[in-house]
């Protein structure tokens, strides 16, 4: 582990470390890209509301369309994703009702959401269905021209878009925003605990790690130590950065990171938080089993987090007493 450089340990977060050649000098050749799109070999990622679209196999898979296919559905959008095995891929955005949607499409395919339906899919396939998912999201939210209100136009193959309006022409690119979370660890001697808290709107008895969007005018250590204080009056120092992960739910690069408890009372902010505990790993151990409480979905870097901080100590490995949790 401590061995691991950062891409390494961040490669191994759900949704990152897509294979995937993202041709970007294709993007600005308009003959290219127009060939690509009628190429009976192109495969297109359908996204419908912000809905993926999988096989119902073992494991899910995405449905990949064929140009042809796709004329059907009255395509939107479409942003070229990249080089897949040979053949270009395209995300498209479809705007048809559901039930004509599922009329259309092959048997044995459904519509769900990520990052909820993440954990069937092989995480190559988790990290190509969420990279479409962010582009077709960016484009339903910038139809429009955040100057002058006219029109954007699609351009470099959708990953920039331009004002249709000849006195303006503003462009805009995909954006990201940047969150923080975070492992805060408390040490007494050789007592280690971790801080865990809950939200009102989450799934009951779920406890995570602390977490937030870095602030205009912040480095990312600010927005740490500002949060984690925010959220739980709990100061913190020796922050170290972890791992990240692309969490396009709609637009977060979750940025992962390790800090140490300077103090050990907590003084929730309950527009934020309705629990947070410090646990020791014998404290998750038994309330996990005893169904009191539940750790985040294995997909999130959350669960990662408390996975690293959890196995260092040598025993019991995490993941084999959450093996039947779903998500
Ligand atoms: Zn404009």
């Amino acid at each position: 582990m401590d061995s691991m450089d950062h891409h390494a340990r961040s490669s191994r977060n759900y949704f990152a470390g897509l294979r995937l050649d993202r041709a970007h000098p294709r993007r600005f050749d308009r003959e290219w890209l127009e060939c690509r799109r009628l190429d009976p070999d192109t495969r297109l990622v359908p996204i419908w509301r912000m809905h993926s679209v999988v096989c119902r196999s073992q494991p899910a898979t995405p449905l990949l369309l064929a140009p042809d296919q796709v004329d059907a559905l009255s395509p939107g959008s479409m942003v070229l994703l990249g080089m897949l095995g040979g053949s270009a891929c395209f995300a498209v955005d479809i705007e048809l009702e559901e039930s004509a949607l599922l009329e259309r499409l092959p048997s044995g395919v459904e519509l769900c959401e990520l990052p909820d339906a993440g954990v069937r899919l092989d995480p190559q396939d988790g990290a190509l269905l969420a990279y479409a998912r962010a582009l077709i999201h960016w484009h339903r939210r910038h139809r429009h021209c955040g100057d002058c209100g006219a029109r954007n136009a699609l351009r470099h193959g959708g990953h920039m878009l331009e004002c249709e309006n000849p006195a303006c022409r503003a462009r805009t690119f995909p954006r990201t925003d940047p969150a923080i979370i975070v492992l805060v660890e408390l040490m007494d001697g050789t007592d280690s605990r971790c801080l865990l808290g809950r939200s009102p709107g989450w799934p009951p008895r779920m406890y995570s790690t602390l977490a937030g969007f870095v602030e205009p005018g912040e480095s990312l250590e600010d927005a740490v130590v500002r949060e984690i204080h925010e959220e739980s009056g709990v100061r913190v120092t020796d922050v170290h950065y972890h791992s990240s992960q692309p969490w396009p739910f709609p637009a977060s690069l979750m940025m992962g990171f390790r800090a140490r408890a300077l103090n050990s009372a907590i003084d929730l902010d309950v527009h934020e938080l309705e629990d947070a505990r410090w646990f020791t790993r014998e404290g998750i151990v038994r309330e996990l089993r005893e169904g009191r409480i539940e750790l985040p979905r294995r997909v999130s870097i959350a669960y990662r987090l408390v996975e690293d901080w959890f196995d260092s100590a040598g025993g019991a490995r995490l993941a084999d007493l959450v093996s039947d949790a779903g998500g």
